[in-house]
């Protein structure tokens, strides 16, 4: 379930990010993902974290991703260490029932501000 996000076959808003082809404000770039802020902020700093590879969610990644799943997590805790977050909440939506609206993986790293629990 996992294509190059650098060719046209993964037509997610995400996937046009990651071609260029529309902008957004990075904060991080490596081998694996990018980082860049919401457009729709719910918290003071609220980041998304994308693999470049294509994995629609947590549902279908497998074994395979392993490794990319642990770096996405390492670079979320990162992300939010440069926005000088102390404490800040990670969610990854997996399905349209969870939330999900854009369907290539991402982490979202919220802080800025008391998060209340549970979420709705
Ligand atoms: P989810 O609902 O978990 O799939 O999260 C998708 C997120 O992507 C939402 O928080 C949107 O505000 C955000 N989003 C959608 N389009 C863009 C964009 N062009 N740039 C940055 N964030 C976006």
């Amino acid at each position: 379930m996992a294509d190059s996000a650098e060719t046209p076959q993964n037509d997610t808003i995400f996937g046009r990010i990651l071609r260029g082809e529309i902008p957004c404000d990075q904060v991080h770039a490596d081998e694996q993902c990018i980082a860049f802020r919401d457009v729709a902020p719910q918290a003071p700093v609220h980041i998304l974290v994308i693999p470049r590879e294509h994995v629609v969610n947590l549902v279908e990644a497998s074994e395979k991703q392993a490794e990319l799943l642990g770096h996405l997590l390492l670079v979320a805790a990162q992300v939010a260490r440069q926005e000088g977050l102390d404490a800040f909440r990670t969610v990854i939506n997996s399905g349209a029932e969870a939330g999900q609206t854009v369907f290539h993986l991402h982490v979202h790293v919220m802080g800025g501000r008391p998060l209340a629990w549970p979420p709705g």
